[in-house]
Parts: C-alpha cells; sequence; structure tokens
C-alpha cells in the first residue's frame, strides 16, 4: 500500500519542548500543532485560522520529525491545534506514531461536531497508546456521561477560567465525578507583561473556585512561566 496516498495533514508547527499544562506538566514532548479547528474562540491564544501551514503526507511528517528535528522525536508527543479530530490524515500520523513512541496525546475541545458517533466507534479502535486531554470550549456541552463513559483513554480535562469563572462549557458541577483529573486553567490575554501578571486576576478566580470545588486543580502554562515554547 502507498501511504503517501493516504491523506494530507495541515501543519502549523512541529518543536520538541516540556508539556507546560495538565496531567503531564513536566514531561518532555514532541510537539505536533495542526492547523484546523471547527471554533474561533475570542480567547484562543494560538488563532490557528491565522497561521501559515505546510501541507505534508504522515508518512513525511513522521520522517521530517526523525531526521530532520534537532532532538527527533521523543517518547512522548503531544498533537495539538486547532482541533486535530478533524484532519482526515490523522489516524495514519498516529499508527505511524504508535509504533515509535511511548504515549500518544490529543488535544481536543470534543464538541459536538469533533467528536461524533462515528469518531467515538473509530477512536475505540485506535491504539492503545493514544490518550486524549479535553479541553471543552462549547457551551452546548450536555454530556456529562460522556466523561463518565468507557472513556479510559481521557487523561485529563482543561476548563479555561477567566477573572469573571469558566469560559463557554456551561456547569462546572458537570465535571465532579468524572473518571480522571480536572485542571482549570486561567486564560492568558497575552501582550507583554510577565505571563503570571497577565492571568494574576484569573488565577485569584480559580483559587475562589477550589475552595468550593476541592476535587478539581490549578494548572498553570508552565512553560510560558520558564519562557519556553
Ligand atoms: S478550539 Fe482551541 S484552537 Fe480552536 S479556536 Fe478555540 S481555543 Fe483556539
Amino acid at each position: 500500500m502507498d501511504l503517501n496516498s493516504l491523506g494530507t495533514i495541515k501543519i502549523i508547527e512541529y518543536f520538541n519542548s516540556i508539556q507546560g499544562e495538565g496531567e503531564f506538566a513536566g514531561l518532555p514532548m514532541t510537539f505536533i500543532r495542526l492547523k484546523e479547528c471547527n471554533l474561533r474562540c475570542p480567547f484562543c491564544d494560538t488563532r490557528p485560522w491565522d497561521a501559515s501551514f505546510a501541507i505534508m503526507t504522515p508518512l513525511t511528517l513522521v520522517h521530517t520529525l526523525q531526521d530532520l528535528m534537532p532532538g527527533g522525536i521523543l517518547p512522548h508527543v503531544c498533537i495539538t491545534g486547532g482541533e486535530p479530530l478533524l484532519d482526515p490524515g490523522l489516524p495514519l500520523l498516529i499508527d505511524l506514531l504508535a509504533d515509535l513512541v511511548d504515549t500518544i496525546h490529543i488535544e481536543t475541545n470534543a464538541s459536538p461536531q469533533v467528536w461524533t458517533s462515528k469518531l467515538d466507534e473509530k477512536v475505540r479502535g485506535w491504539r492503545p497508546n493514544v490518550q486524549f486531554t479535553v479541553s471543552p470550549k462549547t457551551p452546548k456541552w450536555g454530556m456529562a456521561d460522556f466523561y463518565r463513559g468507557p472513556y479510559e483513554f481521557i487523561s485529563d480535562i482543561k476548563i479555561l477560567v477567566g477573572e469573571d469563572g469558566p469560559l463557554n462549557i456551561g456547569r462546572l458541577d458537570d465535571f465532579i465525578d468524572v473518571n480522571c483529573s480536572v485542571y482549570l486553567q486561567p486564560v492568558d490575554p497575552g501582550g507583554t507583561e510577565p505571563y503570571i501578571d497577565r492571568v494574576k486576576d484569573a488565577v485569584f478566580k480559580i483559587c475562589s473556585i477550589l475552595k468550593e470545588y476541592p476535587e478539581y486543580q490549578l494548572s498553570l502554562q508552565l512553560h510560558k512561566l520558564l519562557n519556553l515554547r
């Protein structure tokens, strides 16, 4: 079979760094940022719709990561976006990477337009070393059972919080008894001030929420604190 004929992916960037957020903060990872996204969140700090990108086959990307990227592919890979699950080349990319690395982490907004029942069936057939971080970005959620179901491949949930409270997720209560860690992460409005100054009001808000929801945890963006990519 010609693997180059099985779809392409739109890539904004790839690089090695440490994971700055959530369950795996501090773990060295290879990051692959894909272009597609079904949303245009006003608080988006990556703005994939504005970003330039390259089109590659998954096979070419894997060879590029192995042979041309300084450091090669690390044992843990994070595929982020944008919304990676919209990219038609993703399943083949996962298949190729799954033989080479220990874990593949996929960050998704898992909105109803993305996590359809068809996709749900497909994901169940994906490799066992694939895990998901879900960061809900739409209020039309109503998917509390989604997280409690047999979704052992969801490693953590990341909820963005601004100085006025959680953004676009509906009810915080929906996540209380899920089967994975729940992180509250301050929204970064961007700008030239140090990261911790930019997010301090949101962090205060999170601290007040945590008094009511001790099941949840604060997640800061460690890579920004350390001025890493
Ligand atoms: S889902 Fe994520 S990448 Fe897409 S617009 Fe929203 S914040 Fe940005």
